[in-house]
């Protein structure tokens, strides 16, 4: 798998990533036998958040795997507790501890929570320190770019967001192509949901290229230049989800496709719970 996008410094970030969000930890070693799956099946870009509460295994699956680090791409977030300008320096020195490294690939913060305009500026010292190869945001609207953008000496690189054939996301991405900023999706797969992948449109694409719905949907988003990071723990998925460099979708399935898009999203609206000062508190409490 090679295909890369270019950040606008010039970093090649390659397109087809792997999501560890939610992938089983436990005794019987799933997380691990996942990880060395997706290695070995090609996969080098992983992306985790510190609230995933994985970074730690996926370090050391990163370490036994004995390919050298440089060949990886590796992203984290800082959680909307640890916003602010020294909290997100000491998040990410976490993270990177770890994660078992000195610098990450990416370093986004996760949601436009309480103080994010002063994490974004411990961002930018992390990227100017040459800590952090690529600097960005997930979950950010335009109102959270604009205000973003105002304060900042670097804008955000990558913004990642939920993006599936049913919620593509037309005027975050405009923007977002206007600003240079690169377009990361999460839940590309649109977190398994039935009504993607029982879609008549999808399963008639998937049948003409001998392909499955699962390839055509990523295929999708390769095409309109957006990154993607699906997540599976099934040896046979992790395999197929990366095999979707060998057919072409045509301008038509692309315009079929295109028109799925039903303008509601399968998940958390960005405006919610986990941005609320007096939820943000409450977390602070519980977690470590
Ligand atoms: P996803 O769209 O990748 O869907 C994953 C689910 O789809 C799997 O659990 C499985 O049920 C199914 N699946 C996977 N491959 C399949 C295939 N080939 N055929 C049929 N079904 C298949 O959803 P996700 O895991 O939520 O998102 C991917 C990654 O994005 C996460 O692992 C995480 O790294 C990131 N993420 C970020 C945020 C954020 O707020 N920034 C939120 C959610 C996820």
């Amino acid at each position: 798998m090679s295909l890369s996008v270019e950040a606008i410094n010039g970093v090649e970030i390659p397109q087809l990533g792997f999501g560890v969000y939610n992938v089983k930890q436990g005794k019987d070693g799933v997380f691990e036998k996942t990880i060395s799956e997706a290695i070995k099946t090609g996969y080098r870009h992983f992306d985790t958040a510190r609230i995933y509460g994985n970074e730690e295994a996926l370090g050391r699956e990163i370490q036994n795997s004995g390919i050298a680090r440089e060949d990886f791409f590796l992203t984290s977030k800082v959680w909307t507790t640890d916003l602010g300008y020294a909290q997100t320096q000491r998040a990410f020195e976490k993270s990177c501890k770890k994660l078992n490294t000195n610098y990450l690939d990416m370093y986004l913060i996760h949601f436009a929570g309480p103080h994010y305009v002063e994490a974004w500026k411990a961002m930018e010292k992390l990227y100017t320190e040459g800590k952090v190869r690529v600097i960005g945001v997930a979950n950010f609207e335009i109102e959270h770019l604009e205000h973003l953008m105002k304060h900042a000496k670097i804008a955000p690189m990558v913004n990642q967001i939920e993006t599936h054939p049913e919620f593509q996301q037309h005027r975050l991405r405009e923007y977002m192509l206007h600003h240079q900023i690169l377009h990361e999706a999460w839940g590309p797969l649109g977190q398994g949901n039935k009504s993607l992948f029982e879609n008549e449109v999808l399963k008639s694409i998937a049948r003409h290229h001998q392909k499955t719905v699962g390839q055509v949907i990523l295929r999708w988003h390769l095409n309109r230049d957006t990154i993607v990071i699906p997540k599976s723990s099934n040896p046979k998925r992790i395999k197929e989800n990366i095999d979707i460099l060998d057919f072409h979708l045509s301008d038509e399935e692309m315009d079929r496709i295109g028109e799925m898009d039903t303008g509601k999203r399968y998940s958390v609206n960005p405006k919610g719970y986990n941005v609320n000062p007096i939820v943000v508190s409450l977390m602070k409490l519980f977690l470590k």
